[in-house]
């Protein structure tokens, strides 16, 4: 097969078309033709090199598949040969504790696709049964590649950590990255008031027609200081994170009485400033957020088929132009997924 490899860490240029030998799929799995990958900033991260983290070269990136069941090792009831499917990208060992208990991140043999065991960056990936959800049709197979990672994350943030509810006010920074767009969405879906921040007035308005409320341009704007006009002073109930210290210290001014603060990634660096006196004073609840369960993308995923929620793709690229790929992510002036096509 055909597949984008990395064999070391660094810039774009890592990443290389190359031939090389197909996946087997071991008892329980199934081999996957990869029609489409989203790309996460997961991918970035890989391919340059996390620290206390070792990945195994050659590595294939791609935590986001859809595309049809090529062969199964065994049969498996209610999957078959061409069936459209996507993947959840999350493996876990199925028998732990955590596993049992519907914690699947937490389990010590937690593996993302793409990033500690090979991914979609190729013609064919092989996956276990658990991991594969059928799609209805009409689901296309680029939407589809651009919904389980940062739906998974969002449904886990907004859902299960936060307990987001009818009538709250939510604040979504960078509602342009995808766990931005997702939890603008889910946010909503579950009834609350969405105030979005983007870094330009086009990502501002797109972040409307998702469904955010109100809109906050966070190059220009004092974003605390809106959060306060825009709820009468109070704040907000619910900060989405995922941005970082660039934005830490003002996602906990942003927050109301008894606010929680929920957070999945660190983009712009780990150091966060924390002021404590607001941490008591406000009865604040700060929580982590990593990836999600199977279960948790079981019960997303229904809310996307029947267009609840939406993917939107940025854009779609050949397998061969992952490197472009790449540098459209890292340049960050895109809106919404991008897509590679297999
Ligand atoms: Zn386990």
């Amino acid at each position: 097969m055909k597949a984008v490899v990395i064999r070391a860490h660094g810039g774009p240029e890592v990443l290389r078309l190359e031939e090389m030998a197909d996946p087997v799929p071991g008892p329980g799995e199934v081999l996957v033709r990869v029609r489409a990958c989203a790309l996460n900033h997961l991918d970035l991260w890989t391919r340059g090199g996390l620290p206390g983290r070792t990945v195994a070269f050659p590595h294939v990136l791609g935590n986001d598949v859809a595309g049809e069941v090529a062969a199964l090792e065994s049969p498996i009831e209610g999957l078959f040969v061409g069936q459209r499917v996507m993947l959840q990208p999350g493996t876990s060992c199925g028998r732990c504790r955590e596993c049992l208990a519907g914690e699947d991140s937490s389990c010590r043999q937690y593996r993302i696709l793409g990033y500690q065991i090979h991914g979609g960056y190729a013609e064919l990936v092989r996956c276990p049964a658990s991991n594969v959800i059928p799609l209805p049709d009409g689901i296309g197979f680029e939407e589809a590649a651009a919904f389980p990672l940062v739906f998974l994350t969002a449904w886990r943030m907004l859902v299960t950590r936060a307990r987001v509810r009818l009538g709250e006010d939510v604040l979504v920074w960078a509602a342009g990255s995808g766990v931005g767009m997702a939890a603008v969405q889910v946010a909503k879906l579950f009834g609350a008031r969405v105030i979005a921040t983007a870094g330009t007035d086009a990502k501002l308005e797109r972040a409307r027609q998702l469904g955010a409320d109100e809109v906050v341009n966070h190059r220009t704007a004092d974003v605390v200081a809106e959060v306060r006009r825009l709820t009468g002073r109070k704040g907000v109930d619910v900060v989405v994170e995922h941005v970082g210290e660039a934005t830490w210290e003002r996602s906990i001014l942003a927050l109301a009485h008894r606010g929680r603060l929920v957070t999945c990634g660190a983009t712009t660096g780990p150091n966060g400033k924390t002021e404590l006196r607001y941490v008591f004073s406000k009865q604040l609840t700060l929580m982590g957020s990593y990836m999600g369960s199977k279960s948790e993308l079981l019960e997303a995923a229904p809310h996307f088929f029947a267009r609840r929620l939406r993917t939107v793709v940025h854009a779609t690229l050949p397998l061969a132009e992952a490197r472009r790929a790449h540098e459209t992510m890292e340049a960050s002036a895109h809106f919404g997924k991008i897509v590679l096509r297999a």
